[in-house]
């Protein structure tokens, strides 16, 4: 058994002091940390506790949400104001692990949990180049039943699991980042990295840098929001293809539209592309189902993994037929 040292931190400066150097790593609600830790993926010397600093969900003057990163996911997901105005925020956190481990995971930890590769996580027998870079990607070749279909690359075909992320994706949402040096506040779809050449460079954060808060921005479309995540089991299952949609009509046309999609990529897949087909077009279904083709007309699915792109095109047209009213 390997020793760790376990030091809890009394608040962001003391994180940050704490949590410098080499080998320090800060905790959550060690709900992914640990588990990679016991299979020898993770090897921290030094555990800095960051589940005790302040759980906040307050209301900024400008009418937008900021969230404290040791937040429970289940307190936000069970918070009014999340539950109304960004209702896709609250589905995404209730369709992810279970209620022992949402009331545990906090929210900077979900963001950054890692991937769910079977390689990834098997550190004795695979090879892997997000573990150990340069060492090859079992992956490829093997079972890619959940791989990415969008902004893969030879090094690395893993998918981003969080649920949570993917409806923070789609609500322009913002991380607070503070680091010995200062502050910063990075756009949720700048935070996460697709692999390219260096798998194991997963996020913008810096060494030393840590996610003090996520921001909400004020929305007009967010409170007519949803998130339907498709898996092999109703419960205890990662994303095969999830959908995190806000539309406002005018009409019957699409005044305003965010998409995001889950299980597809190596980050929470901002849909951009299907969006500006659909803004001021008219919301039929005609309309959704090219609007889905031209978000995955990039895919790249690998032998295994076929059945995510009409899968991602069907359950994207269907979020929306189901938002707009119509009939599913
Ligand atoms: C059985 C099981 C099923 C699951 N199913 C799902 C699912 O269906 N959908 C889903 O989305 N998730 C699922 N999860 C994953 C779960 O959501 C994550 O494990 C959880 O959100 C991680 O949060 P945590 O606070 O426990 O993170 P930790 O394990 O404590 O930390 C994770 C990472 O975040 C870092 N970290 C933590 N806080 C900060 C901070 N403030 N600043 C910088 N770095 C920080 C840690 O150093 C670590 O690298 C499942 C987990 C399990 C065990
Ligand atoms: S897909 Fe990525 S995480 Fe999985 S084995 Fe290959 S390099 Fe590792």
């Amino acid at each position: 058994m390997t020793p760790v040292a376990y030091l809890r931190a009394a608040d962001t400066a003391d994180a940050l002091r704490l949590g410098a150097g080499d080998g320090h790593r800060l905790l959550g609600g060690g709900t992914n940390l640990v588990d990679l830790m016991r299979k020898g993926v993770e090897h921290p010397d030094v555990l800095v506790d960051v589940s005790g600093l302040p759980a906040l969900i307050e209301e900024a003057a400008d009418g937008s949400l900021v969230i404290g990163a040791a937040t429970r996911n289940s307190a936000v997901a069970a918070h009014p104001l999340v539950r109304t105005r960004y209702p896709m925020l609250s589905r995404a956190i209730l369709a992810g692990a279970s209620t022992q481990i949402r009331n545990m995971a906090t929210m900077g930890g979900n963001l950054l949990q890692r991937t769910r590769c079977l390689y990834f996580a098997d550190a004795a027998g695979s090879r892997c180049n997000k573990r150990a870079p340069g060492s090859g990607c079992d992956a490829r070749g093997g079972f890619t039943r959940y791989h990415a279909i969008l902004g893969a690359s030879p090094a690395c075909i893993a998918t981003h699991p969080s649920d949570m992320a993917v409806a923070l994706a789609a609500l322009d949402a913002r991380v607070h980042l503070a680091s010995a040096t200062g502050t910063r506040v990075v756009a949720l779809t700048d935070f996460h990295q697709l692999p390219g050449d260096r798998p194991d460079v997963e996020t913008v954060l810096a060494p030393g840098e840590m996610i003090v808060a996520i921001e909400l921005p004020p929305s007009d479309l967010a409170a007519r929001s949803t998130y339907r995540k498709v898996r092999d089991r109703a419960s205890y299952a990662f994303a095969l293809v999830s959908v995190a949609a806000a539309l406002r009509l005018d009409g019957d046309r699409i005044a305003d539209v965010r998409i995001a999609m889950g299980g597809v990529a190596a980050k929470p897949w901002r849909a951009f592309q299907a969006e500006a087909a659909l803004r001021g077009g008219p919301a039929s279904a005609e309309a959704f189902a090219r609007a889905a083709e031209a978000e995955l007309a990039d895919a790249a699915p690998l032998r295994g993994n076929e059945f995510k792109v009409p899968l991602a095109k069907r359950t994207l047209a269907a979020v929306l037929t189901e938002l707009s009213g119509e009939l599913a």
